[in-house]
């Protein structure tokens, strides 16, 4: 090499050194600032387009500038997830070691669809699935994609169900396609999450092809009324869509009940447990889950409950010879190795989004994540009584996972609190409707929110609602 050459190369070092250590320092900036900043953003997004905006740069600039510009400019639009008292929708923080595990990631830049070139992330990512099977109680022998989230892993299950389902009626999905197949009708109970339906969607199943099952006072499927919406279609042509933890009351369907139903129908059963799946690591909270294991399919997502960065789902199939037959390519320059990550869910080319699970779960080890389960449900339960002890608040659920849901008596009033919580800043609750009244939702899916974090929370509340 000449030496212009090694100085250019030393120099590109140099720069990317600097640059990671400008992002460390402000990264820990950033979580330093969150016990004591305001939950909610202070910019709007068009403020924040103002502030990044405007024609592209004729000039590039060094890497550690690029940095130090970003952090010095996107404060005021940054919300506090990974602190104690964000409890909008149903989003977790990021513990320690998945952060941690998940920059390193980046560094070893490993596309990890396949096992032949990158065997260190795919043999953590399956390391971390086993773990996670074991950890829910799920088949051992079952295939675990890892993928962005629930919405994608609830369209991964259900894609593997429909070919399936086509499959044991003599139908050659991928040979066929869909044009003249036998119907499949997808099952669902009145309180799904909206994700079910945007994944039929993305499958070619509209409105017209879900069955609603009506849910009683919590949102759980009622067992008479699944029974009757299967009267009406033909065996073998079902999927059965049932949930663990609805997202405003965190219910669980009845699956012992649900489940054999649906299979004296010849239905394939998926079930979304984007949050509630994590029940069954806990023995206290492990009943609510009692039969979900007798499902084919599973969603869950680890951004969650288990607190690792966002981008991060899992897709269970019971049978990975189902997910194979849906996702194996055909593509004759990619080499099959037996079971791998392109095999069993809709990516090709991806990041090892797999390796923080695995980080978390080390991290944790079994008694940790039972902590961690059971924490979240002994928060959700002191929030809703705390809340209840607030003249005028009425909280509206049962507590049986990590949800409350509350409200005043008059629903104008309960949307003014909350927009008034997102001002005063000491915390996020997120709002919506629920048996035709306004409410505000806390989700307790953070491992960092405190005892403290949670009396701060009521006292704000307590304020706003007296004056
Ligand atoms: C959050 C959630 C989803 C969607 O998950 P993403 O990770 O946002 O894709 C689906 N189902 C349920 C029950 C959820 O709580």
């Amino acid at each position: 090499m000449s030496a212009l050459c090694v100085d250019a190369t030393l120099s590109r070092m140099d720069e990317r050194a600097r640059a990671l250590d400008a992002a460390h320092r402000a990264a820990t900036d950033f979580l330093a600032s969150l016990p004591d900043r305001p939950v909610w953003p202070r910019a709007t997004l068009d403020e924040m387009v103002g502030v990044f905006g405007g024609a592209v740069p004729d000039q590039g600039m060094d890497a550690e500038a690029v940095v130090a510009e970003l952090a010095a400019k996107a404060d005021p639009g940054l919300v506090a997830i990974p602190g104690g008292r964000f409890y909008g929708f149903v989003i977790g923080g990021t513990l320690p070691a998945a952060l941690a595990v998940d920059w390193l990631v980046s560094a070893w830049d490993q596309n990890s669809g396949s096992s032949l070139v990158t065997p260190t992330t795919v043999a953590l990512e399956r390391i971390a699935g086993d773990w996670i099977l074991e950890l829910l109680g799920l088949p051992a022998s079952a295939s675990v994609g890892f993928v962005t989230g629930a919405q994608v892993s609830n369209f991964t299950c259900l894609a593997v169900a429909r070919r399936a389902t086509l499959a044991r009626l003599g139908w050659n999905l991928n040979e066929r396609g869909a044009r003249g197949a036998p119907e499949v009708r997808l099952v669902v109970g009145e309180h799904r999450h909206g994700s079910i339906d945007r994944a039929g969607r993305f499958l070619g199943l509209g409105s017209d092809d879900l069955d609603t099952v009506a849910a009683d006072g919590a949102g759980r499927m009622k067992p008479e009324a699944l029974e009757g919406a299967l009267a009406g279609i033909q065996p073998g042509h079902a999927i059965v869509c049932l949930q663990a933890g609805e997202v405003h009351t965190g219910a669980f369907d009845p699956f012992a009940e649900l489940i054999p139903l649906a299979r004296a129908h010849g239905a394939w059963v998926h079930v979304d447990g984007a949050f509630g799946l994590w029940a069954a690591a806990s023995p206290a909270l492990r009943p609510l889950m009692a039969g979900a294991e007798e499902a084919d399919s599973w969603t869950t997502d680890a951004h969650k409950t288990l607190n690792v960065p966002y981008d991060c789902g899992m897709a269970i199939v019971r049978d990975p010879a189902d997910s194979i037959a849906m996702f194996r390519t055909g593509g004759d320059y990619l080499v099959y190795t037996g079971l791998d990550p392109w095999d069993i869910s809709p990516e090709l080319s991806r990041r090892a989004r797999g390796v923080p699970v695995w980080a978390a779960l080390r991290s944790l080890g079994r008694s940790g994540v039972v902590e961690l389960v059971d924490r979240l449900h002994a928060n959700a339960a002191a929030m809703a009584a705390g809340l209840a002890d607030i003249p005028g608040v009425t909280v509206v659920n049962e507590v049986p996972y990590t949800q409350v849901m509350f409200r005043l008596d008059d629903d104008d009033a309960t949307r003014t609190l909350g927009a008034d919580i997102l001002e005063e800043g000491t915390a996020v609750v997120t709002g919506a409707e629920w048996d035709g009244h306004a409410v505000l939702r806390c989700s307790m899916s953070s491992w960092v929110t405190s005892p403290d974090d949670i009396e701060r929370t009521l006292a704000a509340i307590r304020r706003l609602v007296a004056a």
